[in-house]
């Protein structure tokens, strides 16, 4: 009689660990298909966006020569710089910024999202700022070297 309880007993304990590791392995399986899921679809939105994002150096090349080489924002350009020694203008980093960003569901291969604009604007725009905002920040100077330079100061 007793010997007959501690098999059973025995059965009873092997039936629940084989429940539990059932239990344990659908529940690996879910999430794993949960895991492959997001990652592909993290995959695609990448892929997307990268696709958006592109803009190529032909388009670069209009861009720049629309906007005549010229911060859209606080207005320097390479002539500028250049009319105030001779290759300054050469120091000075232009890049095309997306006007909204693609980010904030701009279009990256559309020209008319595209602008340019000096490194510092385009730091200080980031993904958030628009350029008014931007233009309501800046102080670089620009004026006080048109003074300096009127006064025969700036060398
Ligand atoms: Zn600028």
């Amino acid at each position: 009689m007793h010997e007959i309880l501690k098999g059973g007993a025995a059965v009873y304990v092997l039936l629940v660990l084989l429940a539990v590791m059932v239990v344990a392995w659908l529940v690996s399986r879910l999430r794993y298909r949960r895991y492959r899921r997001t990652a592909e679809e993290k995959e695609q939105q990448k892929r997307e966006s990268s696709k958006r994002r592109y803009v190529t150096a032909k388009m670069k090349e209009r861009v720049l020569e629309r906007d005549n080489a010229t911060c859209r924002i606080c207005g320097i350009s390479k002539g500028y710089l250049d009319s105030l020694a001779d290759g300054l203008g050469d120091y000075l980093l232009l890049e095309i910024d997306h006007i909204t960003p693609v980010s904030q569901g701009g279009t990256g291969g559309d020209e008319d999202n595209l602008q340019v604009l000096c490194w510092r604007c385009n730091r200080k725009k980031g993904g958030t700022r628009t350029n008014e905002e931007v233009a309501g920040m800046i102080d670089y100077g620009i004026d006080r070297v048109r003074v300096k330079k009127r006064r025969g100061l700036f060398r």
